[in-house]
């Protein structure tokens, strides 16, 4: 049996992935951070595709909170297969408005939260020699955004990462790739004022917002042994936008 852990799968991207790998035969571990009553319906809909699932909550920023959480994950599932890193936050700020708190958070949850989980999985995976991490990245890794320049500065951080684990991590079996969405009709970009969000728009050549389940799609490919040949890279998925 097969076993997926998604961060923040209680909504957005990480719930698509969830439901996504589900459909794929994986029991899946479904973390969230604060909102336990759409974890458990995401649960809910995992268990009625007839997977095992459990919800775990575990702010990915805290290491000792995800040591406590793998070892939750650890009693119920046999291995860990795939890490989906994609808990993540944004918080556009210009430079000048920009709070200490604000950033030391992005910074911990977007970065430091996806070593947290990638240290943890890895460990299951390399008894196993087989696994694979994908890390949610994002187009502001690539594009430049005003008012994103700690969001995306923690998602180039992310493609960095990924190419360096990849290297890294080859030797035990476990792929590692980063997929870099484009604006996704999700909680988070409902954040950005609708005026904004309409100007947004006009620079998707494909004219329209991805949806979170092809953003699913896509990772749980990337999870398949169809694409094992490929690691290390950040596939973006954008209708367009950074062309
Ligand atoms: P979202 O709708 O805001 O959902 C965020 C998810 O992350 C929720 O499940 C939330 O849990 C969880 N979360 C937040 N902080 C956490 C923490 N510290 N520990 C554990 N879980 C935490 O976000 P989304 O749009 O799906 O984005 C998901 C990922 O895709 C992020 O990494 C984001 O940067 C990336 N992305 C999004 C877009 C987009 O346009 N939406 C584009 C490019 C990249 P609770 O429900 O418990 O709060």
């Amino acid at each position: 049996m097969s076993t997926a852990i998604v961060t923040g799968a209680s909504r957005g991207i990480g719930k698509a992935c969830a439901i996504q790998l589900a459909k794929a035969g994986y029991d899946i571990a479904v973390n969230y951070v604060s909102n336990e009553a759409a974890a458990m319906s995401v649960v809910e809909e995992i268990e009625s595709l007839g997977r095992k699932a459990l919800a775990v909550q575990a702010d990915t920023a805290d290491l000792k909170a995800v040591q406590a959480m793998f070892r939750t994950i650890g009693k119920e599932f046999d291995s860990i297969d795939v890490l989906v890193n994609n808990a993540g936050v944004v918080d556009d700020k210009y430079l000048l408005m920009l709070p200490e708190d604000s950033l030391e958070r992005s910074l911990d949850i977007n970065i430091k939260g996806y070593f947290h989980c990638a240290q943890n999985a890895a460990l299951k995976m390399m008894r196993k020699r087989k696994g694979c991490i994908i890390n949610v990245s994002s187009v502001s890794s690539i594009v430049a955004i005003p008012g994103q320049s700690v969001y995306s500065a923690t998602k180039g951080a992310v493609n960095a990462m990924t190419a360096t684990l990849a290297k890294e991590l080859a030797q035990y079996g476990i792929r590692v790739n980063a997929v870099a969405p484009g604006f996704i009709a999700t909680d988070m970009i409902q954040q950005i004022p609708e005026e904004q969000r309409e100007e947004h728009l006009k620079e998707v050549p494909l004219g329209r917002f991805g949806e979170a389940e092809e953003v699913g799609k896509l990772v749980c490919a990337l999870c398949s042994d169809d694409m094992a040949y490929i690691t290390g890279q950040t596939i973006i998925m954008d209708g367009g936008l950074s062309l």
